[in-house]
């Protein structure tokens, strides 16, 4: 939250602006980046959230948000495209309010400092020196926690919700991967990047069976909670460059 409110700026220049800072024409992305659905020209008042689900949208309309700046947005790669049933009642609240829309998803996981591994980094007290895996999503560095168990502990602390912890706690920590959200797959690459710990949001079934063979302990800390950061940097960097108002609004999701 900004009290810095009162000012307003385009959503043109805030696109504009973002797809600079966020560099989103460097990344293989799954979703468009930047403004998804058109609303109203200026923008005094910035809502952030990690979904825009059809809560988030009410709770920023409830606030008279013009904007709604989200990780997960719509036009997933391989969706049915019509506008039907949730997407229809999404899209017609949006449109009525005419709230725009934002998105940015792999941009916003990796940002060396907007972004939700830097914003978990951050958050964890971890010392990253390194990137792995597809387009450099992957983080790699040190945490201060000299077992899986007490970095268990530290996560489950930080994050408000204890993590899924695959391996034992007495487990020592060397070299800790993480990466937020449904990164369970790139566990493969963590373990060829020399790590001994591997956090993400989400875990597999066969995920586990990896872990487990592999020796390396495996860190399930919620899709959603690792997802929190980028959208709250991003939102708090919008308020400071342009005076405008800045609202983080949290929708719990147990995943
Ligand atoms: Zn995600």
């Amino acid at each position: 939250m900004s009290d810095k409110a009162g000012k307003s700026v385009s959503g043109d220049t805030i696109e504009k602006h973002l797809a600079v800072t966020l560099d989103i024409n460097r990344f293989r992305d799954y979703c468009p980046n930047g403004l998804q659905v058109e609303g109203r020209v200026e923008v005094a008042h910035v809502v952030t959230g990690v979904t825009a689900s059809l809560a988030l949208l009410e709770a920023a309309v409830a606030v008279n948000a013009d904007l709604v700046l989200v990780h997960h947005g719509y036009f997933w790669r391989g969706e049915d495209p019509r506008v039907i049933g949730t997407r229809q009642r999404r899209l017609k609240l949006l449109l009525e309010n005419e709230i725009n829309l934002f998105a940015y998803h792999l941009p916003l996981d990796a940002h060396p400092e907007l972004g939700n591994n830097a914003g978990l980094a951050r958050r964890l007290g971890f010392r990253a020196d390194g990137r792995f895996g597809d387009q450099d999503l992957g983080w790699l560095g040190y945490s201060s926690a000299t077992t899986a168990g007490q970095l268990a502990d530290q996560v489950g602390h930080a994050l408000g919700r204890t993590p899924m912890l695959v391996g034992e706690r007495d487990q020592p920590v060397g070299r800790v991967a993480w990466c937020s959200g449904a990164a369970q797959n790139s566990l493969d690459a963590a373990i060829a990047a020399g790590a001994t710990v591997y956090l993400s949001g989400e875990i597999s079934e066969q995920t586990v069976h990896l872990a487990r063979e592999s020796g390396v302990a495996y860190l399930a800390c919620g899709h959603h909670a690792t997802e929190r950061f980028g959208v709250q940097a991003v939102g708090e960097h919008l308020a400071q460059s342009f005076g405008i108002k800045h609202t983080f609004i949290d929708i719990d999701n147990p995943v």
